[in-house]
């Protein structure tokens, strides 16, 4: 056997390193050349001159389509905006300029009508915002783009309000595209934000595209009574922020509440379930859910004033417990749900006690000690997800033995923070349809609940609405 050191063999002869150093000096010795800077400079300049001449032609493009659609709709309006400026002068009002903050944080007058509350024509203030054709024409503001915002609203040292004011605001924004679906529960700032960070011609298409069902879906409701009252289902008529408020109010008491979400569905239930009727009536709280209670309420003359149901309202609630001290329980779901809820609320409210968790899978054997690990925990606030009508009859018979002070049914929350189901995307919420998105996600557990449902649902509906006037009128007539 030869001892003879073996010469490595390269495939492209020998030295190629060198070859390679060379022709790397050799590119970096003309780069650093004066004519090599040189060219380096003017590629880069006509790089930044591309860049500004391409964003000024997006502006300018869109301001001319703006100005284009503004002119078309000042002459459509006319007629009309003639007539509600001369009914606002003769009821006492008129246009007035509200001080707003436009593009570079300059000041100026949105127009609006002003029908004052007390004369005849004061229904006529959900069209006060036309106007506003005039700021759009004028170069104020735009169709889309965030909210106009009050001079002393938004510092212009806040870091955020300068890229704000990079945008003309808007007649449209996220903030109203929202607030008329009833899920505007960030903030107005951080929803500006938002669409500021987001902002491109397919983003403003979006919210023109769901402007139109938005102008439909109704918007928040100015009076709403306290309670509404549909087929026998008694339901308190409450902003998420003051249902998540009264919960950690709750949960810092010593009583042991009961919290109820109900949407279309729970109602048929309670049409035919007596049991689940009678412990959401003894519930403390019994909250609206879902754009189906939301239409019974405009058929029944009943507003309802925002669209709450668990899974939105978690983060308030955990941010709201972390901050009271009070810690809260999770039971339900398949095996390994529950926890990953759990994970999901420790990475976002690291503060936030989490007393336990469990999954929703045990026998009636099992339930003395699933209750006594409850109790144990010392949770404050139990989440029940064992699915409607089961979880809120668990709650009223065990809500005592759990030693919780607040406990909550909430169906399918856990698998949306858990990531096993996703959620519908915001703008089919926006559209009222995230109904139509579970129903895609299980069809064959789904279509029954929604599709007969909803409509055995809105028919009930319907028929209580002849027999309310049907009494009304019988009532004006005896009286
Ligand atoms: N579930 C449970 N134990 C059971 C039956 C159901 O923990 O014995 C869970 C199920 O895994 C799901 C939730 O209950 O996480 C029901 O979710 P669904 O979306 O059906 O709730 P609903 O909308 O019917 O209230």
């Amino acid at each position: 056997m030869s001892l003879e050191r073996q010469e490595p063999q390269h495939p492209r002869g020998h030295f190629p390193e060198m070859t390679d150093r060379e022709a790397l000096v050799s590119k970096l010795a003309d780069g650093f050349s004066k004519g090599g800077i040189r060219h380096r400079r003017r590629a880069h300049f006509m790089r930044s001159l591309s860049w500004t001449v391409a964003i000024r032609i997006a502006v300018a493009l869109r301001r001319f389509t703006d100005a284009m659609l503004a002119v078309a709709l000042f002459v459509v309006l006319s007629p009309l905006l003639l007539l509600l400026l001369i009914l606002a002068i003769v009821s006492g009002g008129g246009l007035k300029q509200k001080p707003r903050l436009g593009r570079w944080a300059t000041h100026f007058g949105m127009y609006e009508f002003y029908f004052p509350e007390s004369s005849s024509f004061s229904a006529l203030n959900i069209l006060k915002r036309l106007p506003t054709v005039l700021n759009i024409l004028k170069g104020d503001m735009s169709f889309i783009g965030p909210r106009a915002v009050a001079p002393d609203e938004i510092l212009g040292e806040e870091r955020t309000a300068w890229k704000r004011y990079n945008l003309r605001p808007g007649l449209l924004s996220l903030w109203w595209l929202r607030k008329r679906a009833n899920i505007a529960y960030s903030n107005e700032v951080g929803l500006d934000m938002e669409y500021v960070d987001t902002n491109s011609l397919w983003g403003d298409l979006g919210i023109a595209a769901r402007a139109v069902p938005a102008v439909f879906l109704g918007g928040q409701a100015s009076v709403a009574p306290p309670k509404l009252h549909f087929l026998g289902v008694t339901i308190d008529n409450l902003t998420m922020a003051e249902a998540s408020e009264q919960i950690t109010e709750m949960a810092k008491g010593n009583a042991s509440s009961q919290v109820s979400f109900v949407n279309a569905d729970c109602v048929n239930i309670a049409f035919s379930d007596n049991d689940y009727k009678a412990v959401l009536d003894k519930s403390q709280l019994v909250l609206a859910d879902g754009i189906g209670v939301r239409l019974a309420g405009s058929i029944l003359n009943q507003n309802v004033r925002e669209n709450i149901n668990g899974t939105d309202m978690l983060p308030f609630l955990c941010a709201a417990a972390e901050q009271a001290g009070v810690s809260m329980y999770l039971l339900g779901g398949r095996p390994g749900i529950a926890d990953g809820a759990a994970e999901w609320i420790a990475q976002r409210y690291p503060q936030m006690k989490m007393a336990g968790y469990r999954n929703g899978y045990f026998s009636d054997e099992e339930e003395p000690q699933v209750l006594e690990a409850i109790k144990q925990s010392g949770a404050d606030i139990l989440l029940v997800a064992l699915g409607a009508p089961r979880q809120e009859k668990w709650i009223a018979a065990n809500k005592l033995a759990s030693g919780a002070k607040v406990s909550i049914g909430v169906g399918g929350l856990l698998d949306f923070y858990s990531g096993r189901i996703p959620r519908a995307p915001v703008w089919m919420r926006e559209l009222g349809m995230e109904w139509f998105y579970r129903f895609w996600q299980e069809p064959r557990r789904m279509w029954r609940r929604y599709f007969v449902g909803n409509a055995v649902f809105l028919f009930r509906v319907a028929t209580e609405r002849m027999h309310t006037k049907g009494s009304a009128r019988t009532g004006g007539i005896a009286s």
